[in-house]
């Protein structure tokens, strides 16, 4: 489902990761916190966190590292706290479990955080439904910094919010990440947030990345078709900046049973020869600017 993967993500940076539904963006985030379902595996390459192999950790150690070092925030907030619980002591009970405190530490570190990710402290006592969407994705984003993790992965967490939340939590995320020093992987389908957030940007096709670099690389110097058919499609609200749109036709082909060669080659227009027998490499074209495409050698 994912294959060759291989980035590096420094502390206070954020990379993002782009690409259609099914190109195994999400399936990357579950992989470095060991939460594939149960018919997935690893099966070779390292996830490395400040030198730790979280390959080799038996599930014990994972639940500890989970937290502490990468947290998740999850696409869905609506649906992702217990109904029944107070939203609070959802957070609290993060803290016993992985931090050992005690319930009334556990309780104002949920205070504390509620009133990081701009919530009225006293709300902790409060059930999701009291909540408004934009509300239940901050205390997403409080419960993944339970643990003050080194690294927060952020699984389309503005999906289902109006525009004006979605602004709101990318600047919360944004401050967040220079306040406390972390890491984040910002995963979406959304260009035009990965252009405002993020310091790297990998663009995902069919598991593989097919380029990489820097904003400016992605969204200026663009090499891959298929990025540049992304692109072309990110609506300009300038009515004299004329686009060509790239009509890509068919779907992203099934992991089950992927074309030969390059995987983009049953929708690309530059298609040659060696694109359907061959497996382009991802090349490092100009210093941090990676590409995997045939049409650059
Ligand atoms: Fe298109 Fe060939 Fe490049 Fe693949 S390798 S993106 S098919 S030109």
């Amino acid at each position: 489902v994912v294959n060759n993967l291989d980035f590096v993500i420094n502390d206070n940076e954020i990379f993002g990761i782009a690409g259609e539904s099914g190109c195994g963006k999400t399936t990357t985030a579950l992989s470095i916190c060991h939460l594939l379902p149960k018919e997935g595996k690893v099966e070779s390459g390292q996830i490395l966190m400040e030198g730790i192999d979280y390959g080799t950790l038996s599930e014990e150690e994972i639940m500890k590292h989970r937290w502490e070092d990468v947290s998740i925030i999850f696409q869905g907030a609506m649906n992702a706290f217990n109904p029944v619980k107070k939203v609070g002591w959802q957070i609290a009970e993060a803290c016993i479990l992985h931090q050992g405190m005690s319930k009334e530490e556990a309780w104002k570190r949920a205070g504390d955080l509620f009133e990081m990710v701009g919530i009225a402290r006293e709300r902790v006592s409060q059930y999701p439904h009291e909540f408004s969407g934009g509300m239940k994705q901050r205390a997403m984003i409080a419960m993944a910094l339970a643990c003050s993790p080194k690294l927060i992965i952020g699984d389309e967490p503005t999906t289902a919010l109006d525009v004006m939340i979605q602004a709101q939590i990318l600047e919360l995320l944004e401050k967040l990440r220079k306040e406390l020093n972390m890491g984040m992987i910002l995963i979406t389908h959304d260009l035009s947030i990965l252009s405002e957030t993020c310091d790297k940007i990998a663009v995902m096709y069919a598991g593989k990345i097919a380029e990489m670099g820097t904003v400016d690389d992605i969204f200026n110097h663009p090499m891959h078709p298929y990025t540049q058919a992304l692109l072309s499609a990110v609506p300009v609200p300038d009515p004299d900046v004329k686009m060509k749109r790239i009509i890509l036709e068919g779907d992203i082909p099934s992991p089950a049973n992927p074309p030969s060669g390059c995987k983009f080659h049953t929708r690309c227009k530059s298609c040659m020869e060696i694109c359907k027998k061959e497996q382009p490499a991802l090349c490092e074209y100009e210093p941090g600017h990676f590409v995997a495409c045939h049409l650059y050698g």
